[in-house]
């Protein structure tokens, strides 16, 4: 197998890389430069001492002379400046260049007897104490930042390289065009052994199959320059330097794969652990690293969706309509990065047309100004993760324009905010609500949270956060219900304050006798467990008629109100 000219080898790998990653250094030319100009500042004081002329200055005739504390001081700051930017090698260069200056100033003194050097010898005196302080207290700075740029780019838990680091090092080979692979790996069956052994069980696991593969990418027995990083949970990412043919690439990671086949003992018992390992190169699978780790997981989840024995397999575009959820991908970081997130306001109603409040639903544009359907970027930020990002900003934003207008008048309205399953499951959800709520102001007994009801999957999680916003005084909303698993237990499970029936229901209640049956069993159930119940997409008078009839108690639809810009919806919520 061949390797890259000038990559780095096998041992320290890892770690030279992670230091390339943590690194903040000043170039050397710098270094030079400023050597540069104070040889020229000091040939210039030599000068001036010794030059007895004077020129105008400032209309003024003022003698060379007067211009040597400029040099001086000129010299001292750069003395100075090279141990603050160039810690050790600075230091000795500073210290080297001020002794030297010293049997220099001490002829000048003792035996020319030259009062000027005097001012020299203090200076100069002052300048080693002041490089010796200032070298001894940015030593302790360094140590602590290198201490924290360390913690930045390691997993916690396994001691690798995290998430970050596998981005920094990606973002560094892609900006100087250097080939590599990124491999998705996910560990098969790992849930399982948390669920029957235990999370403790679990997490020892992971940190051995860490250890094995760091021990592997150090050696560099692959034949390759491996970088190795856990992303989360059961997830990790190889990065694969130095190969030759794409051979070279499926060597490397069977390499891999027979390092975790190897039996593993954890409290006296032995594990068989298998991974998939999907791959995607650059730059010819994708030109973005921001994209190429999508291509590579999509690889991976090909390999899941087709449940064969071969565990590894390379990117190929029809594995995901690539294109199109690329594009996506790229709209939506681009509009988390420029904060261009927006929402737009709906208006929902008693059944007597007074308004309740409205529903902030999330909007964004893409780089020609239209607007992209969050039932486009929605599931794809799901998928990458990014959906808790794209519910904080409308949150943020929604709620600090709805607290301010609220000031405004008396009407008692509510303010419904969608929250993905997804965010909802992540630990600092709670913490960030809070932040969110207390800095925009808005009063709780305001404020709705409208979670879809893909949330049966039961999860205790879930629903101690459930419990949780409700303690805070939220109102809990079940979204698209009918869409999901719906079930009675299930309903009766969630304290939650409103029902909200899915469009599609509504669009077919005329329809026949048995959807219009259906929607109002529903209602019935609603209230029976307490529940208010809106109907969602109401667009005909006929819907409407019948809505009333069989007892709905709010309406959501294009019939009395398409979503708003907030400049309209505020005008509405003035003149409730
Ligand atoms: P949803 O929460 O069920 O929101 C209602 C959707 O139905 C909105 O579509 C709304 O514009 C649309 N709608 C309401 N009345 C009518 C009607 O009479 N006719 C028709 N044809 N449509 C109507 P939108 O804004 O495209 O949002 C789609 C979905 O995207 C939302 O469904 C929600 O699941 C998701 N979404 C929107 N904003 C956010 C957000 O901030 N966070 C999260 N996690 N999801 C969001
Ligand atoms: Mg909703
Ligand atoms: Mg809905």
């Amino acid at each position: 197998m061949s390797r890259e000219a000038g990559s780095p080898s096998g041992k320290d790998n890892m770690n030279s890389t992670l230091n390339n990653i943590t690194k903040n250094e000043v170039p050397k030319s710098a270094y030079v430069l400023i050597l540069l100009i104070y040889f020229i500042s000091t040939v210039t004081l030599s000068g001036l001492s010794r030059n007895q002329g004077s020129i105008m200055f400032m209309g003024m005739n003022a003698p060379l002379s007067a211009f040597l504390g400029v040099f001086s001081s000129l010299g001292n700051i750069l003395i100075m400046l090279i141990v603050v930017l160039f810690g050790k090698l600075g230091f000795i260069t500073s210290l080297t260049i001020l002794i030297l200056q010293y049997p220099v100033i001490l002829v000048n003194v003792f035996m020319r007897h030259s009062v000027t050097s005097i001012s020299g010898l203090f200076s100069n005196t002052f300048t080693v104490v002041a490089v010796i302080l200032i070298y001894t207290n940015n030593r302790k700075v360094r140590k602590y930042q290198e201490r924290v740029s360390e913690q930045a780019v390691m997993d916690a838990l396994t001691g690798i390289p995290n998430r970050f680091a596998c981005n920094e090092l990606m973002r560094d080979l892609v900006r100087r065009g250097s080939k590599f692979a990124v491999v998705s790996i996910d560990l098969n069956n790992f849930k399982s052994i948390n669920d029957t052994m235990g999370n403790l069980v679990g997490d020892e696991v992971l940190k051995k199959v860490a250890t094995r593969w760091k021990e592997l990418a150090d050696s560099g027995k692959a034949g390759t320059v491996d970088f190795i990083a856990r992303l989360g949970g059961d997830e990790f990412a190889l990065i694969i330097r130095g190969y030759g043919t794409d051979d070279s690439i499926v060597n490397t990671i069977k390499v891999y794969e027979n390092t975790l086949k190897e039996k593993l003992t954890i409290d006296d018992c032995d594990y068989y652990l298998t991974a998939c390992f999907g791959y995607a190169e650059f730059p010819t699978d994708d030109a973005s690293e921001i994209t190429l780790f999508s291509c590579a997981d999509a690889a991976m989840h090909e390999i899941k969706r087709r449940g064969k024995a071969n565990h590894i397999l390379h990117f190929s575009p029809e594995f995901i309509n690539k294109e199109k959820d690329l594009e996506t991908e790229r709209k939506i970081r681009t509009a988390l990065e420029n904060d261009t997130v927006f929402f737009n306001l709906q208006p929902q109603y008693d059944i007597n047309h007074k308004l309740r409040g409205f529903e902030a639903l999330a909007r964004m544009k893409d780089s020609e100004g239209k607007i992209v359907s969050p039932c486009e970027f929605i599931p794809i930020a799901e998928k990458i993760g990014l959906v808790d990002q794209i519910d904080l900003s409308v949150f943020r934003k929604s709620a600090e324009f709805f607290a301010g207008v609220l000031k405004k008048t008396d009407a008692d309205l509510t303010l419904s905010i969608n929250i993905s399953v997804k965010h909802l499951m992540k630990n600092n959800f709670l913490e960030e609500m809070k932040e969110i709520i207390d800095i925009s102001g808005i009063p709780v007994k305001n404020l709705e949270v409208e979670i879809t009801e893909s949330i049966m999957v039961d999860s205790e999680r879930a629903m101690y956060c459930i419990d949780e916003i409700k303690k805070m005084g939220i109102r809990v909303a079940i979204d698209d219900f009918g869409t999901g698993y719906s079930s009675l237990s299930y309903l009766n499970k969630i304290p939650a304050d409103l029902l909200k029936i899915d469009k599609s229901f509504i669009d077919e209640m005329n329809s026949s006798d048995s959807s219009r049956q259906y929607v109002a069993s529903i209602i019935q159930i609603g209230h029976i467990l307490g529940l208010e119940v809106i109907s969602e997409g109401v667009e005909s008078p006929d819907q409407l008629d019948v809505l009333k009839e069989i007892g709905c108690d709010f309406i959501q639809g294009f019939i009395w109100g398409r979503p708003l810009a907030s400049e309209d919806a505020e005008k509405l919520m003035l003149s409730a």
